[in-house]
């Protein structure tokens, strides 16, 4: 029997080696690489990080049974290690890449592991349970349940090589089943530490993004789609956009006469009827809430069609003048609202050109309220009449 001291030490300081592996091969494989030339080494780096690992526990047990003056040395002892990288790495990175890589090493390993005759059906067995590895790693690693039987059945057809090369085992069966779960459980918990962060990271990505009353994208969002709009219409002119920005009239009045919570109801439902306007366009489209009662949409890959775009507008004033609140005591109101709307053009100079275009002719509008104007044109709904700019 070996030492239960050098037993502990090895067995600790390669759990944290593992975990290191593990963390590295997560941190790797969600990385965000620019280049895509990098995108596309992405699993040449997880195999090579997987063999790098394997080819340490492997040294380093070669090593052991050197200094231990014996052909088991602490071997055993590595060996859970190496099982556990391979199959952490199959059910992690799902990808045939990875299987046939791992496949050649495991032949190779079976083949090289001294006084085993009969090699070949203990390799189609673990060959097999790599398969299942990594055809349902997706589903095995989210269930607890079925991850550490997996775990250890994996283990089993390497276990009886490893034992029939070295005619038994040194540590007995119950140390290396035991530690086997062990080394598992702790692979399993850096699995589910990574995926809470991941999750809350993706939630806060997502809160980052959007206005909190009305759940429409925020004015962080508005800047960048402003930005990949403009760049995508100056490589392709055929992908112009226009923009549209609203206001809503004499909004603090209703804020003073009926409260703040009122008020907020009416930026809810403003919002929620620009989406369902939005849905019902022909062209794609995205909604911002760009400031305290003002909002913006864009309309992309859109004609520059200037009567779609004064009935877009109308349509859009029509349907928010349209709205009827009630408060809780029973009083109903309506709003009115400005609008600005312009097109992109091939002459800008910067993606914000469009936005200070619509953001005058919002302007305009306000001279009179209950009004929009489309690229320079105003039409007036309290005269109801069209008054040309320019
Ligand atoms: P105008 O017709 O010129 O647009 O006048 P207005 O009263 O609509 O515009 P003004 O800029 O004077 O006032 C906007 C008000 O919107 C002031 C601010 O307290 C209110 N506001 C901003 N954000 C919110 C919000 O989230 N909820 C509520 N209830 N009010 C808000
Ligand atoms: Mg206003
Ligand atoms: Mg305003």
């Amino acid at each position: 029997m070996l030492d239960w001291e050098i037993r502990i030490v090895t067995f600790i300081t390669n759990t944290l080696v593992l975990i290191g592996y593990a963390m590295l091969f997560n941190w790797l494989q969600a990385a965000k690489f620019h280049r895509p030339r990098q995108k596309k080494l992405r699993m040449v780096y997880l195999i090579g990080i997987t063999v790098a690992f394997l080819l340490l526990f492997h040294v380093a047990s070669i090593l052991s049974m050197r200094q231990a003056g014996n052909k088991a040395g602490f071997g055993w002892t590595y060996i859970n290690f190496q099982i556990s990288t391979v199959m952490f790495a199959l059910l992690k990175a799902r990808s045939w890449k990875t299987f046939n890589c791992l496949a050649l090493l495991m032949i190779i390993w079976f083949w090289w592991l001294p006084d085993v005759s009969n090699w070949l059906p203990l390799y189609v067995v673990s060959l097999a349970l790599m398969l299942v590895a990594k055809q349902f790693g997706a589903q095995i690693v989210k269930q607890p349940l079925y991850y550490f039987p997996f775990s250890l059945v994996f283990a089993l057809p390497i276990f009886t090589m490893n034992a029939i090369s070295l005619g038994g085992i040194n540590v007995g069966w119950l140390w290396q089943l035991g530690t086997c779960l062990v080394i598992n459980v702790i692979l399993w918990m850096v699995q589910y530490f990574e995926l809470r962060y991941t999750k809350t990271q993706a939630k806060l990505r997502q809160e980052a993004r959007r206005d909190d009353l009305t759940g429409l994208y925020n004015f962080r969002v508005f800047n960048e789609d402003l930005q990949t709009a403009y760049q995508n219409f100056h490589t392709d002119p055929k992908r112009g956009y226009a923009l549209y920005t609203l206001d809503i009239d004499h909004f603090k009045q209703i804020n003073d006469q009926y409260g703040h919570l009122v008020g907020n109801d009416v930026l809810q439902q403003v919002a929620q009827t620009l989406k369902q306007l939005m849905t019902n366009l022909e062209y794609a489209s995205k909604t911002y809430r760009t400031g305290g009662e003002e909002f913006s949409f864009l309309l992309l890959d859109a004609a520059a069609n200037f009567e779609r775009a004064i009935e877009i507008s109308k349509r859009v004033h029509d349907a928010l003048g349209a709205l009827r609140f009630t408060t809780d005591e029973g009083e109903t109101f309506q709003i009115t609202v400005s609008l600005g709307q312009d097109r992109s053009i091939l002459d800008d100079k910067n993606y914000l050109d469009i936005y200070n275009r619509a953001d005058k002719y919002l302007y305009d509008s306000k001279q009179s309220r209950n009004a929009i104007t489309v690229r320079g044109v105003i039409f007036d709904f309290t005269q109801q009449h069209r008054v040309t700019l320019k």
